[in-house]
């Protein structure tokens, strides 16, 4: 029989945001794909979920989703789970949804698998696939037990397009209890930003420590400007205190899959790997020959940042004029 798999939807700004339209594409092709979607935009955002694989929508109109964090919809979600026992639910690795799921696998004893980047059932249940540092792969078999959840890292899958799929939508109308109206969101900020934003940009310039100091990161941001690209950076001058942790790419911040990753004055962390080896085209520029970065990349140069991102940014704006 057909698994049913459930993804909850995130929304932002009351868009689905690009992750959860990647899980629910890959639900589509393991199974009968169902998607819950809870916020004030709910309701218009439910029919057009059938276009991305939904067969079946549970959608509830509330605005509670929005103002609180994250309670309202371990609660909702626990009780939908408790009525229907799905096979598997999915959810894309963001913050808001890693505190849901911790909350929704402790809450129901599910068993929780996280940093998926792929997944399907045989015989023996649900395989998973989970990155384990470097070229190391793990393959976890989920038993599949009750509703398992899982975890999956954005950019693992892209977002599919079902064309004239209309999804069934289930209204709901269940009340939320006091005590999962405990913790408000008072203030959200939108950090100000020029270009593409990272996860989406086709092009990423990444700065490392080699830059020497914060001021020097401008030298990464003009080549990505030129490139019309975004600058990110490893989180070793993101914990210095250079930049934002929204410019954090890596295992423990965003997964970038441009078709062009220029890396300067970056060693080649794995953790820094894990978050842009998916890149089509690396190019690395290193003093140090013998640096790790260079073993991923598509073209090596190796010399000094500070001399080399100036004459490139000079050579791009020459060719595009
Ligand atoms: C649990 C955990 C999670 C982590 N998560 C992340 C993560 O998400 N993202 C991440 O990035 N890191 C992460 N890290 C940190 C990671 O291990 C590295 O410490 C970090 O990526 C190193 O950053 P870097 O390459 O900027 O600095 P360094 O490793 O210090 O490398 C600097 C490089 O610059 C080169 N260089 C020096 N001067 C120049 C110059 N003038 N021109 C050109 N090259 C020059 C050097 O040869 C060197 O290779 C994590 C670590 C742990 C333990």
């Amino acid at each position: 029989m057909a698994k049913t798999i459930w993804v909850l939807i995130e929304l932002e700004n009351g868009k689905p945001v690009r992750s959860s339209l990647e899980v629910l594409g890959k639900a589509a092709k393991l199974g009968r794909a169902e998607a819950i979607v809870m916020g004030a935009a709910a309701a218009e955002v439910a029919p057009t979920l059938g276009e991305y694989g939904a067969e079946k929508v549970y959608a509830h109109a509330e605005a509670i989703y929005d103002t609180y964090l994250t309670l309202p919809a371990v609660e909702t979600v626990s009780a939908l789970l408790k009525q229907h026992q799905p096979d598997l639910l999915l959810l894309a690795t963001t913050y808001e949804m890693r505190d849901i799921a911790a909350r929704l696998n402790v809450r129901n004893n599910m068993g929780l698998i996280t940093d998926t980047t792929d997944l399907a059932f045989d015989s023996e249940g649900l395989k998973v696939t989970v990155p384990w540092g470097g070229e190391n792969v793990v393959t976890a078999t989920h038993p599949q037990q009750g509703t398992g959840i899982v975890l999956v890292r954005p950019k693992a899958f892209a977002v599919e397009h079902y064309e004239g799929r209309s999804a069934e939508v289930e209204m709901l109308n269940t009340s939320i209890s006091a005590a999962s109206q405990s913790i408000k969101v008072l203030e959200s900020i939108e950090v100000e930003s020029t270009g593409p934003a990272l996860e989406d940009a086709s092009v990423v310039v990444g700065g490392g420590r080699g830059l020497g100091k914060a001021e020097n990161f401008r030298l990464v941001e003009d080549l990505a400007t030129a490139l019309g690209g975004a600058p990110g950076a490893t989180r070793a001058i993101v914990d210095a205190g250079w930049l934002p942790y929204s410019y954090q790419v890596g295992q423990t911040g965003k997964t970038v899959k441009p078709t062009l990753y220029v890396a300067a004055g970056i060693s080649g962390a794995i953790q820094h790997l894990a978050g842009m080896k998916g890149s089509k085209y690396i190019v690395a520029i290193n003093k140090d020959e013998n640096a790790p970065i260079f073993s991923v990349a598509d073209l090596g140069i190796i010399g000094d940042a500070l001399t080399i991102l100036p004459k490139l940014t000079e050579e791009v704006k020459k060719r595009k004029a």
